[in-house]
């Protein structure tokens, strides 16, 4: 499952609401080239590393996707997918929304949600309440969030997150759902995973 939408919607306290009640679930924890933020911890939040090195893990193929954010780049490593996969497990991503429509592209079981705050006063709000980035750094943001929502057809599922209460249970019901659906069924995902080797 992917959630995205625009930085300051309120993914990461979303998600991390949503890992401790599917504590199975395998979350993917992106390689970034941004600066650390205070309460962030090296491997739980991102793995931090430099640009350098982040090219080389590029040209080595170890990301099933990159981008450049806000100056930054980010990319959601392929291992952790692959063993995902193979694992059967559920995986929880949340890259920015040209990373999700990457995700897709590759993987078409893959369920896009889009979370957005109720308002762009509200999502600028919490860009300034989190004090984790410049008022240069905020105005950027908030540009690419604006087209980020011209993206939003795209997605399978749209939360709106007002409340998180709210949208937890939003995203919770998501998940029951797709765990119900027939294409799921252990048979079928052995069927599915024969057809890409066969490609
Ligand atoms: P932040 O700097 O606020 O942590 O992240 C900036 C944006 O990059 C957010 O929208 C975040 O969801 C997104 N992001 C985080 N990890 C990845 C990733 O691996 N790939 C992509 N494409 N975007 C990511």
């Amino acid at each position: 499952m992917i959630v995205s939408g625009p930085s300051g919607a309120g993914k990461d306290t979303l998600i991390e609401k949503l890992r401790e009640l599917e504590p199975d679930m395998a979350y993917g924890v992106s390689v970034t080239t941004r600066t650390r933020r205070d309460y962030e911890v090296d491997g739980v939040h991102y793995r931090f590393t430099t640009r350098d090195a982040f090219q080389l893990m590029a040209t080595g193929g170890e990301f099933v996707e990159t981008r450049e954010y806000a100056g930054n780049f980010y990319g959601t490593p392929r291992r952790l997918v692959d063993e995902a996969l193979a694992q059967g497990r559920d995986l929880i991503l949340k890259p920015e929304v040209n990373g999700a429509r990457a995700i897709k592209s590759l993987y078409s079981e893959a369920v896009l949600v889009f979370l957005m705050a109720p308002s762009s006063r509200e999502l600028l709000r919490r860009l300034e309440e989190r004090h984790a980035d410049t008022p240069g750094d905020i105005d950027r943001r908030l540009s690419i969030a604006r087209e980020e929502e011209e993206a939003l057809s795209q997605f399978d599922y749209r939360i709106v997150n007002d409340a998180l209460p709210a949208a937890l249970q939003d995203l919770r019901a998501i998940l029951a759902a797709e765990r119900l659906r027939v294409s799921r069924l252990p048979a079928a995902r052995d069927a599915g995973a024969a057809a890409r080797v066969q490609q």
